[in-house]
């Protein structure tokens, strides 16, 4: 092993570093033992590697398939395009034959040839009524046409720039709506059947983690066959599985149904399934967006007469032509549609049933601004489905820059379906404790203590001095973040701050609201250039703001995991507030709630776990490579005084604290100072 990772780290131009050489030594035992291993390995750690390494290995060795799981397309792609490519080739010596791999998503990411010739649906049809959407909406389906005379693989990811999500849908279809390969006139030149194919024959597979829940979810697998997983930015997974895994209904889904049942079942069938979704939409224009606990009896009932008209239509839906390809496809189009509202209005009627602390599923509507209301149906926990499902044969690698949550992989573990260990602790290893068995099983799930899955925590660190090249500052002499936006004492913090810093500076907000409020305060305050999420594409302001070390980029927490930007463009991370979930967000609120029934601290396993994971993902934005150094500014003062505090501070990197604005305002003068000495070609 320690061979084969020297050969990979000279073939990538990186250095060997004692973090991955452990890690890939785990992964090599856990493959071997046939246990799962959950590795932290901090930023810079080279962690690809050494988990394609031994993965690579066991594929070759074994003749088998092992599959690589992300969660964003920026890692999906660092695999594919850069790691892997490099790596086959400098392992084709040592492992007696180039190892192989390939791309394998969920077939709605991939053009749909059946589709794109059969012509547009018309499920969307309200948006075509704004002549702004039709002329738009036209011209990208015309550029769809004719990107698919030039792609080979047909991966939406591969279309740049992208095309909006009612463009895409004209040309894709869902595994559900798919009329499989046999009986599709284009199965033949199918892009989503070629990738599976391609999939089927190499080595390493590589996929998101919505595919991977999906093969967990359906009877049927959609990945290869496989002995070894490994899900790298494992602290995504379950809110990936969750949102899979949520079912929705809305007027427009319900309307959408019924124009496709009206194609393939008698017309006065489908209306009724119309008239129903209407109802529905009336009645949920008059409740309040909120998690329900109960369905009041209009909704209740506008609910169950939307099940029941779906289940008409399904059942008014005569028998297969087998003989006739487009009346099979509107047909299945039918169905599929069909099934999904029907399925979800079963499962939010079921959902409110039992006494709330037997509830397995959590059922809320929502109603954001200048969007109609939609019912929501959610899994309260998916530990279960994955112990059951990705835990139970096969050898899975968990890894992510965070895993431990206050310095303990019980958190996640738990959130994962996996035995806790009493005394796990970063580094330690072991058997699960018999006595200490997970939460889902206390509530008496099936799984008997012998066939709980094996796994152990391990934490190889990262290269990084932290100590040394970080500070974290909380701003402690500030008042505690209030409801009504930021404080004047915020604003003037974060512009003294960033003067001291000369820009330099990534400002993460806990909602776009304090995001734009600060952009435009500062903007009239500071005299360098700011952007804000929301001005440009995301990628855009990135690479702007990388581009240009002065610049500020203020956003929300969905920048947190997309700014990878090494060196004197970044040297101050803020932070505005612990990102707790809002008090009225149903899921977590509905988890918290079912923790404390079983007695456990609902606040600290549900909103200091979701703080904690988001708040150590946002200062892992500072430091990038072993050279950078910088602050990570706190503003919220209730991470040094609150009780959990500790808990938090215990998840970030070790960083060299202090409370003292002074000492955090010179540390930046001081960088900003040695970052103007260096001349950039020099870095
Ligand atoms: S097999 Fe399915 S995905 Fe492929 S072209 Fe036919 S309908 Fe589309």
């Amino acid at each position: 092993m320690s061979e084969l990772l020297a050969v990979a780290v000279a073939a990538l131009g990186g250095s060997e570093r004692p973090g991955q050489a452990r890690m890939a030594e785990a992964v090599r035992e856990a493959i071997e033992t046939d246990e799962h291993v959950a590795v932290q390995a901090g930023t810079g750690t080279g962690k690809s590697l050494a988990y394609l390494v031994p993965a690579i290995r066991h594929a070759v060795a074994a003749e088998t398939t092992v599959v690589v799981s992300t969660a964003t397309i920026a890692l999906q792609r660092q695999l594919v395009d850069r790691d892997l490519p490099r790596l086959a080739e400098a392992l084709t010596g040592p492992l007696g034959r180039a190892p192989t791999f390939a791309i394998l998503k969920g077939r709605r990411n991939y053009l749909c040839r059946y589709k794109l010739t059969t012509g547009a649906s018309d499920d969307d049809e309200p948006a075509l009524f704004d002549p702004r959407s039709v002329s738009s909406l036209g011209r990208q389906v015309a550029r769809l046409h004719e990107w698919a005379e030039e792609t080979t693989t047909g991966d939406r990811d591969e279309l740049v720039p992208g095309v909006s999500e009612l463009a895409w849908r004209q040309v894709s279809v869902s595994a559900r709506e798919c009329l499989g390969a046999g009986r599709c006139p284009s199965g033949g030149e199918c892009f989503a059947e070629q990738a599976r194919e391609d999939a089927g024959h190499v080595d390493v597979v590589v996929t998101n983690h919505a595919l991977l829940a999906i093969d967990a979810m359906e009877s049927f697998p959609l990945l290869p066959e496989h002995d070894v997983i490994v899900v790298d930015e494992a602290h995504d997974l379950v809110d990936r599985v969750t949102s899979v895994a949520t079912g929705q209904l809305s007027e427009a889904l319900v309307a959408a149904a019924a124009r496709r049942a009206g194609r393939a079942c008698d017309q006065e069938v489908a209306d009724r399934l119309a008239e129903a979704g209407e109802g529905l939409g009336l009645i949920m224009a008059d409740t309040e967006p909120a998690r329900l606990d109960h369905l009041s009896e209009a909704l209740e009932g506008a609910v169950t007469a939307v099940r029941d008209a779906a289940h008409a239509c399904v059942t008014a839906i005569g028998p297969d032509r087998k003989d006739d390809a487009d009346a099979s496809n509107v047909r299945k189009l039918a169905l599929a549609a069909l099934g999904e509202v029907h399925d979800d209005a079963v499962r939010m009627l079921a959902a409110v049933q039992p006494p709330i602390a037997e509830r397995r599923e959590v059922v809320w509507l929502s109603s954001p601004p200048s969007q109609a209301p939609s019912l929501h149906v959610a899994p309260m926990e998916v530990g279960g489905l994955l112990r059951e499902r990705l835990f139970g044969d096969r050898t899975v690698v968990l890894t992510s820059a965070t895993l431990t949550l206050g310095g303990a992989f019980d958190h996640l573990a738990r959130q994962w379906g996996l035995p806790v260990h009493r005394k796990d602790h970063p580094g330690q290893t072991g058997h699960p404790d018999p006595r200490d068995r997970p939460e889902a099983v206390a509530d008496g799930e099936s799984a008997p203590a012998s066939a709980e899955p094996v796994w152990r925590g391990l934490d190889v660190g990262s290269p990084f001095d932290y100590p040394r090249s970080g500070i974290l500052y909380v701003a402690r002499h500030l008042p505690p973040p209030g409801r009504d936006g930021l404080a004047d004492a915020y604003l003037t913090e974060i512009t003294e701050l960033i003067q001291a810093a000369g820009g330099r500076t990534l400002a993460l907000f806990s909602s776009m609201r304090a995001a734009k409020q600060a952009a435009e305060a500062l903007r009239e305050r500071i005299e360098h250039p700011l952007l804000c999420q929301g001005d440009d594409s995301t990628g855009q302001l990135v690479r702007e703001f990388a581009a240009d070390e002065r610049t500020c980029l203020f956003g929300t927490l969905s920048l947190w995991q997309g700014v990878d930007v090494p060196g004197p463009a970044l040297q101050l991370v803020i932070v505005d507030r612990i990102p707790f979930p809002r008090p009225d967000d149903p899921l977590a609120s509905a988890r918290q709630r079912a923790v404390a029934a079983r007695g456990g601290n609902g606040f600290m396993s549900v909103a200091a776990s979701h703080a904690a994971l988001l708040l150590a993902q946002g200062a892992g934005r500072l430091l990038r490579t072993t050279s950078d150094r910088g602050v990570v500014a706190v503003l919220d003062p209730r991470l040094a005084t609150a009780r959990y505090g500790g808990f938090l501070r215990a998840t970030l990197p070790p960083f060299w604290a202090t409370t003292d604005p002074e000492v955090a305002r010179a540390a930046l003068r001081r960088l900003d100072a040695a970052a103007e000495r260096v001349p950039e070609a020099a870095r």
